[in-house]
């Protein structure tokens, strides 16, 4: 197949008229029957490749995909445009649905699959039988027991490979380093030489990067109430607390005159798919979001991307503004700190981390009934064999993993030099080219210090209309009001 041809499909099938970097060199890895790992930044299109791929070879695609919220979007939203040969197989499923589904797998294209149902062998008896052309593993990073969100089931993944006798694989990740991956394909017992790597980076050169320190938090809503004013353009605005996004949701609407919704995991699968079917089409200006917002969304113009919590590590960070500007368009990622921001996430931090004593205690009382998330995930350590002493060093050094990604993720915040080169040091990347540094940061020498950035960017005069490119094109996309 030829570039051309392949250029006509995407134009018939997708509606856009070229693909984003790494996409056709994923695809047409997959069409030469070779097991793939793609690690391209959020926004790159990824959903694409294995939708793409199983229209055009006309064979099952299997999805292995940990975020049941972004399965069920998906799901929804397929469904919204007419496809009925989308399913997700999930534990929200009821009995009767899942035998169902089960029992008439021939019905669909793509069948999403959460971790858990992995070790169903069931589900694995069904799949056999249901000729699966491609394995996607979302998320393949979960695999990484060193990593801070491995995922136990997805060590069962490499069984699976071989179960359904080793279809195409592809591995998906927005951020794997060289050790990631290379751990990625020993833990699914792929090898190394064999797999065909696509690795983009993760600069986005059309997003400025910028952040502001406050006193408190006070000074903090103050600052996003003048931000939300002024900007134009749809904004999304990330939160780590969902009780938090739902009071500045109200704050913003009291207080500006745009539409803000509030979107977060305790909404139903239709209200967040007519948040983000609202916000595709213009009419939502902002939304207020944890993190569950967003993985689904490909909505090309979302000129910003405020943080009022930092996230717990850079990996997030990165993913998260990256759904500002994927039409290429300059936009914005603005990070807003207050003391103490950080307690959110080393609280989370805490509650994922399973002290040594409890897991001693269960190893001498194991409780494979105990439907608790922290017991279920100890159980699956206890049914594999694994030693307690073992058990007990991943856990600390998962907790020392997030720590650390912890105290980078602030140390960006204070940094006094380049963002971007930060972010690129922190991913192993080399430096930027200096053709974008016209467009990078607050932090660069020789650049407006954020104090006149700021001001000049809130507040226009005519007298800066002598600005150097990158003031220019901020001007015209940020300074609507006087
Ligand atoms: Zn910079």
């Amino acid at each position: 197949m030829k570039h051309e041809e392949r250029i006509t499909f995407l134009k018939n099938n997708f509606s856009f008229d070229e693909f984003r970097p790494g996409q056709e060199e994923v695809i047409t890895a997959l069409q030469r029957g070779q097991d793939t790992l793609a690690v391209l930044p959020t926004g790159s299109g990824k959903t694409l490749i294995y939708q793409y791929y199983g229209l055009l070879t006309r064979q099952k695609v299997l999805i292995v995909s940990p975020l049941i919220s972004l399965m069920q979007d998906q799901v929804s939203r397929l469904q919204a445009m007419g496809s009925r040969q989308v399913v997700a197989i999930t534990s929200m499923l009821s009995y009767g649905e899942k035998q169902f589904i089960l029992s008439h797998l021939s019905l669909y294209n793509y069948i999403y699959l959460s971790p858990e149902m992995l070790a169903q062998p069931e589900v694995i008896r069904a799949l056999k039988t249901a000729k699966i052309g491609l394995l996607v593993i979302d998320e393949a990073h979960c695999v990484s027991e060193w990593g801070s969100d491995f995922r136990p089931e997805y060590l069962s993944i490499k069984d699976v490979i071989k179960t359904l006798n080793h279809p195409v694989t592809l591995m998906l990740s927005a951020t794997a380093d060289e050790e990631t991956r290379t751990d990625i394909l020993a833990k699914l017992n792929l090898q190394i030489d064999a797999v065909y790597q696509v690795v983009e980076s993760v600069n986005r050169s059309n997003i400025f990067l910028t952040g502001q320190n406050f006193e408190n938090v006070k000074a903090k809503d103050q600052q996003l109430i003048k931000i939300v004013k002024q900007l134009n353009g749809a904004g999304i605005i990330y939160f780590s607390s969902k009780k938090q996004a739902e009071v500045i949701t109200d704050l913003l609407n009291k207080k500006t005159d745009k539409k803000i919704l509030a979107y977060h995991a305790d909404l139903d699968a239709d209200q967040r798919l007519t948040i983000q079917q609202q916000f595709m089409q213009n009419q939502v200006d902002v939304v207020c979001a944890t993190s569950a917002f967003g993985m689904g969304i490909d909505k090309d113009n979302i000129r910003y991307v405020v943080h009022y919590h930092l996230p717990g590590n850079l990996q997030n960070y990165v993913q998260e503004i990256g759904r500002a500007g994927r039409d290429g368009q300059p936009s914005l990622a603005i990070l807003l700190y207050a003391p103490g921001d950080e307690y959110i996430q080393v609280s989370l931090n805490s509650h994922s981390v399973i002290d040594s004593n409890i897991i001693d205690y269960y190893w001498r009382h194991p409780q494979p009934d105990n439907e608790s998330e922290q017991a279920q995930l100890l159980t699956y350590y206890w049914r594999h064999d694994y030693e307690v002493k073992k058990v007990q060093q991943i856990f600390k050094q998962r907790e020392f993993t997030r720590q650390n990604e912890l105290q980078q993720m602030l140390n960006y915040v204070f940094t006094r030099t380049c963002r971007r080169q930060f972010i690129l040091n922190y991913f192993d990347e080399q430096s930027v080219n200096n053709n974008i540094q016209d467009f990078c940061c607050d932090k660069d020498e020789g650049q407006l210090a954020w104090q006149e950035f700021n001001k000049r960017w809130l507040k226009p005069t005519k007298a800066n209309t002598s600005q150097t490119q990158w003031r220019t094109i901020l001007h015209q996309l940020f300074l609507v009001k006087n």
